[in-house]
């Protein structure tokens, strides 16, 4: 069935009172019939919930769900996508393995890859991976256990050609592993381009309004099913009842997603015809020089912008500060759309001339485009940059 669909029926079990919507199961653990069932179930003979830590109905439907609308044969969700990704690389890596990461990865991921990974001899190549050329040499060098990357990357969407580097990781081995937050799997599904294992921050799009953490891995079963085993021990699993917001989440994902995508196109138009903007970061642009690939990898251009006014930081501070309906905040992926300096805050922690390197500059702004009118976003983004 088409997405729409799966959004809104997939993965929904009821209980014997019949209920309409998903029940929420508030419950840590289960009854057992008898003590012979209580060994079954703990041994792995019989099917049933035990305590939800391993799993537990509501959460077992928001990862039917999610899925479904990736194309995988199984999800398990997680506390936030934090965790996930932890997950992916507890499960996957030990001492001596080697990761090739994409740059402009997310802040947290970064930090997870430079500092604590490390700690446990997991080391980290960072590579361009948007450059399919340097890609494929850094994969067929490195060798790695894990190739890593976001498409597009954030703040400055660029994307990466999840085809090919599958092919190449597969070629020296690899899992390809790639977060899907900023398109959902919506608008991309990287499992159909190859890759072994797709992570969330559900707390983004997947939930859509601002109100919980959450993540998931989803891919092939063996695989997943590795990840399961480590989850059920370690520990950062979903609770019931943000998973349970989640699944409405995901019942009206793939209409937010479209509106979305229709308000960050006119909001990205409006910017680049500003004279006070100096360049703009959008892949629904033909002037992005990725355009093309975003047209046959994307089944839309996703709801992130980013630009750059003149004057470093001080005149991309003045235009946040100048925003009314815009929330300055970092998070992303909600109804509400919000404005970042990415200089001083996500990417704030990084040496400027890394920062530089990677293009992250002091007049560039981010935006996530919210579900407000885009005519009352553009008014209030033109009122921002013109007083100046
Ligand atoms: C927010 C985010 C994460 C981390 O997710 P949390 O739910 O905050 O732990 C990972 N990747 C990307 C791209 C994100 O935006």
């Amino acid at each position: 069935m088409k997405a729409k669909t799966l959004a809104v029926r997939a993965g929904q079990t009821r209980s014997h009172f019949q209920e309409h919507a998903e029940a929420l199961y508030l419950t840590s653990s289960f009854v057992f019939e008898s003590a012979a069932q209580a060994a079954a179930r703990f041994a792995g003979d019989e099917e049933g919930f035990v305590y939800s830590r391993y799993a537990n109905p509501t959460v077992a439907m928001f990862e039917s769900r999610l899925a479904a609308l990736e194309g995988g044969e199984r999800c398990v969700a997680t506390a936030s996508g934090m965790a996930a990704i932890l997950a992916v690389v507890m499960t996957f890596c030990q001492a001596g393995d080697r990761i090739v990461a994409g740059r402009g990865l997310f802040g947290a991921t970064q930090q997870l890859f430079a500092t604590i990974l490390t700690r446990f001899g997991v080391t980290t190549e960072w590579v361009e991976l948007s450059d399919s050329d340097a890609a494929a040499t850094a994969i067929r060098r490195v060798r790695p256990r894990l190739v890593y990357c976001e498409s597009p990357t954030n703040p400055l969407t660029e994307l990466i050609d999840l085809a090919l580097v599958a092919e190449v990781a597969h070629e020296v081995g690899a899992l390809f592993v790639v977060d899907n937050c900023f398109c959902t799997p919506i608008l991309q599904q990287p499992l159909a381009f190859g890759a072994d294992l797709v992570v969330h921050s559900a707390t983004k799009y997947l939930d859509g309004q601002g109100r919980v953490l959450g993540g998931a891995v989803v891919g092939a079963q063996v695989l997943v099913d590795e990840v399961v085993r480590f989850l059920r021990t370690a520990g950062p699993s979903l609770s019931p009842f943000n998973a349970w917001v989640l699944l409405k989440g995901l019942e009206t994902l793939p209409l937010r997603m479209q509106a979305h995508c229709a308000h960050a196109q006119a909001v990205a138009e409006f910017l680049a015809g500003h004279p006070n903007v100096t360049r703009v970061y959008f892949p629904g642009l033909p002037s992005h020089p990725q355009h093309a690939l975003a047209k046959r990898q994307q089944r839309g251009f996703g709801g992130i912008v980013a630009f750059e006014v003149a004057g470093e930081r001080q005149a991309a501070w003045q235009v946040i500060d100048r925003v009314r309906l815009f929330s300055i905040t970092a998070n992303l992926g909600d109804a509400k759309s919000t404005i970042t300096h990415p200089a001083s805050t996500t990417h704030g922690r990084l040496a400027p001339e890394v920062r530089a390197a990677m293009g992250v500059r002091e007049g560039l702004i981010r935006l996530s485009v919210g579900l407000e009118d885009p005519e009352d976003l553009i008014a209030d983004l033109d009122q921002a940059l013109t007083l100046r």
